[in-house]
Formats: structure tokens, C-alpha cells, sequence
């Protein structure tokens, strides 16, 4: 490992980052946007431990744009990330000004952490896709097309939320399979999604694909993201285009970006079973095979309204990892994204799609946690969960750890039903 940013031994004047269980020691310097106070503007930070670091006041940027930071090429990019590293080092010059510039998390507003542009969500998670595809098809549940083609549809920007967001549980139209016609009422059937976000970085012109070697050089970093979904509205709606407004109602994405340069030591292989067919030249490269898959660590934590009129502390649903759920790689999304010249802007979101392992306690939606509704999940405080309820809360957290390396977080991804 070439890259000094890395290196284990590196520690920070800000001692909260030197914490062992931090998701923002400095080997990670995730970028995000916060407001000081209510309508204000969002000022482009980097974490480090619990505090921020506002790039603008360490003089390290001028602007507060951060389509422009998305939008550096991959060598500036790193450049940034070098020296926002060694201002931050144990012993650095700039502490005394740049000690100044630091604000606790804890007393600021996090924001999303770019203007979203475009936003995909895809279907990459192979366990999830199975599980469902059984619901709905028990003898044949994955269609053709899942090993051929990464599936994904255009989501909507407009209604991608910053964590810590409360939304109004949805109306649509649902129809029970013993009633011949459909009524408009709340969902009853309210679920989550488990999911990467990956944020684009710069993008490319119309009729001009970004192939599988450069397209890690087009994406800035990755993020969690909550693709909540009305499972009684998609139900009903999803034939024969797709999701709609069993969707777009609202989604949460956390407020740090961590870059590719971060998890660089967190890569594993891209790998298919033997049996299962390689995919197309256009998706194949020598690094996407070695290294193109990142060990991200999830995990899913509910507090009920219940847990918290009692004081009881949130509790872990689920556990799941990115590189064992996905069936496709970040560059290979993009690579096909952009196969048929369809261009991408710096700011775009492309969401993984439920990133579920083979078992229970994998499950990234509460429809594969409880068989479709049929088997309710069991809470330590003896409440129990088909769909989520009024009150409820999802966070979702993630973290890559790896021996000889320092663990980094993805920090973590909350949202209230407000019913
Ligand atoms: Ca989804």
C-alpha cells in the first residue's frame, strides 16, 4: 500500500479520531454538506472523529460546490484528499488554523451530501432477488435476463432525503387478492431497503460510454441509502413497467461520502460461481475480476415507538455485507449505465438495490425478514414486526475493518415513520 493516507500508524490532533471504534479516524475523510443554523448555507465539510473539518475555512477550497469536488479528475482528487490528510496529521502546521476551523457534529445540521442529479437504483443484490423472485414465482424466481444484465430502474431525485428525516407514511392504491377492485389508503405493507448509494463523479457526454477500465475513475465514493418501499402499492402497480410510486415517496441517504481512495483497502475479488455464466467483454476487466468488489459490513437497527417511550436502545434486525450480496460490481453498474451513451453528471446516485444474504437475519427488507408478511419478526421487548409501524425508526449502519488496516465507517442512515 503506496498510498500514505492509509497507513494505520497515521493519527490526528483531533483526538476523538484516534478513537478505536470512530467511523471517521483520518484514514477515511469522507466529504459531506452542513448548515449552522436553520437556512443557512451547506457548507462542504470532511469528517474527522466527531467533528468536521469546513474546507473552506481551512482555506483548502474556495467555493461551496460540491459538484465541483465530485467533478475532479481522479489524480486531483487525490491530491485533495493528501493534503486535507496532512493538515489533519499529529504535528501538522496547520493545526493552529486549522483548529479554528472544526465544528462538533454534534452541533450542526448534516445534510444530503450532494444535490442529487439523476438517481438509478438497480437490483444487484442476488439473494434478495432470489427471495422475492420466490414470493411471487416459487419453481422459477430469478427471470433470464438477472445473470446477463445489471436490472435497475430510473428512480426520482426530488424525494432522496438527508438522514434524520421524519416522512408521512404513504397513500397509494392497493388491492387485495380477495377484492376485485383497488382503494386509495395509507400502505400497510410499509418496508425498507438495505442499500449502497453510489455517487457519481465526473461524468461523461452524451454518446460516449464509460468503459469498465475508467469507470472507477468516474465514481466518487459510496454512501448508505434506505430505498423505503410500499410493498402493497408495488404490488398492485408494478406490472408491466416497474416500480413507481411505491417508491418515490421518500428516500434517506447518509450524509458522508466515502471515496474510493478510503476503501481502497477494503477491495476484494469479483467473483462467479463456476456454473453461473461470465459476463459480456463489456462488463469483464483484470481489475474488476481482482479487486472490483468492496467488503462493506451493514447492519439494520429498528427503535419502535414503543422502545422509545421505554428508554430502550435501538435493536439490530439484521446484518448483511455489500461484497457478498452484490452480483455485480460499482464499475460494472456504471459501465452499463452508460453502454448505450446514456450520459451521467457528477451528483448522480446510483442505488445498489437490497443488499440481503442467504439467511434470516441477512434479510435487508422486512418482506424477505417475515416471508412476505406471513412469519412477524420478534423484538427483545416482545413487540413484533411484519411492516413497519407509526413511530418506528430505521438506521441503517455500515463499516469496512480488515486486519493491518484501520476500520472506517460509513457513518449511519435514519429515518422516522411519521405516520
Ligand atoms: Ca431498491
Amino acid at each position: 500500500m503506496t498510498d500514505t493516507t492509509l497507513d494505520p500508524q497515521l493519527t490526528s490532533w483531533v483526538a476523538s479520531a484516534n478513537h478505536a471504534d470512530t467511523d471517521f479516524p483520518i484514514q477515511n475523510l469522507p466529504f459531506g454538506r452542513f448548515q449552522t443554523h436553520e437556512g443557512g448555507e451547506w457548507r462542504i465539510g470532511v469528517a474527522i472523529g466527531e467533528h468536521i473539518l469546513d474546507l473552506q475555512k481551512a482555506g483548502v477550497i474556495q467555493h461551496q460546490d460540491m459538484h465541483t469536488i465530485l467533478g475532479l479528475s481522479q489524480e486531483a482528487r487525490r491530491a485533495l484528499r493528501a493534503r486535507i490528510s496532512a493538515g489533519l496529521a499529529t504535528g501538522s502546521a496547520d493545526e493552529a488554523v486549522w483548529s479554528k476551523a472544526l465544528v462538533a457534529q454534534s452541533e450542526v445540521t448534516l445534510g444530503v451530501p450532494c444535490d442529487i442529479r439523476d438517481y438509478t437504483d438497480f437490483y444487484v443484490g442476488i439473494h434478495h432477488a432470489t427471495a422475492v423472485g420466490k414470493l411471487f414465482r416459487p419453481d422459477n424466481p430469478l427471470l433470464p435476463n438477472y445473470k446477463w444484465v445489471p436490472i435497475g430502474y430510473h428512480g426520482r431525485a426530488s424525494t432522496v432525503y438527508a438522514s434524520g428525516h421524519q416522512f408521512k407514511r404513504p397513500m397509494g392504491q392497493l388491492k387485495t387478492p380477495d377484492s376485485d377492485t383497488p382503494t386509495l389508503a395509507p400502505t400497510q405493507r410499509l418496508d425498507l431497503e438495505l442499500e449502497i448509494g453510489i455517487i457519481m463523479g465526473r461524468g461523461n457526454a452524451g454518446g460516449t460510454p464509460i468503459t469498465i477500465d475508467q469507470a472507477e475513475a468516474h465514481i466518487f465514493g459510496l454512501t448508505l441509502f434506505n430505498d423505503w418501499s410500499a410493498r402493497d402499492i408495488q404490488a398492485w402497480e408494478y406490472q408491466p413497467l416497474g416500480p413507481f410510486l411505491a417508491k418515490n415517496f421518500a428516500s434517506t441517504i447518509s450524509p458522508w461520502i466515502v471515496t474510493l481512495e478510503a476503501l481502497e483497502p477494503f477491495r476484494k475479488p469479483f467473483q462467479r460461481p463456476n456454473h453461473d455464466p461470465q459476463p459480456l467483454p463489456y462488463l469483464c476487466s483484470e481489475h474488476n475480476s481482482a479487486a472490483g468488489a468492496f467488503d462493506v459490513s451493514l447492519e439494520v437497527w429498528l427503535q419502535t415507538a414503543q422502545m422509545k417511550a421505554s428508554g430502550q436502545a435501538p435493536e439490530c434486525i439484521a446484518r448483511s455485507n455489500f461484497a457478498d450480496a452484490a452480483y455485480w460490481t460499482a464499475a460494472q453498474l456504471v459501465a452499463h449505465h452508460t453502454v448505450n451513451g446514456c450520459a451521467m453528471s457528477a451528483g448522480d446516485l446510483l442505488g445498489s438495490g437490497t443488499l440481503s444474504g442467504t439467511a434470516r437475519e441477512q434479510a435487508g427488507s422486512l418482506l424477505e425478514m417475515t416471508n412476505g408478511g406471513k412469519n412477524p419478526i420478534a423484538l427483545a421487548n416482545g413487540e413484533q414486526r411484519t411492516f413497519l409501524l407509526d413511530g418506528d425508526t430505521i438506521t441503517l449502519k455500515g463499516y469496512c475493518h480488515r486486519e493491518g488496516f484501520k476500520r472506517i465507517g460509513l457513518g449511519v442512515c435514519s429515518a422516522t415513520v411519521a405516520g
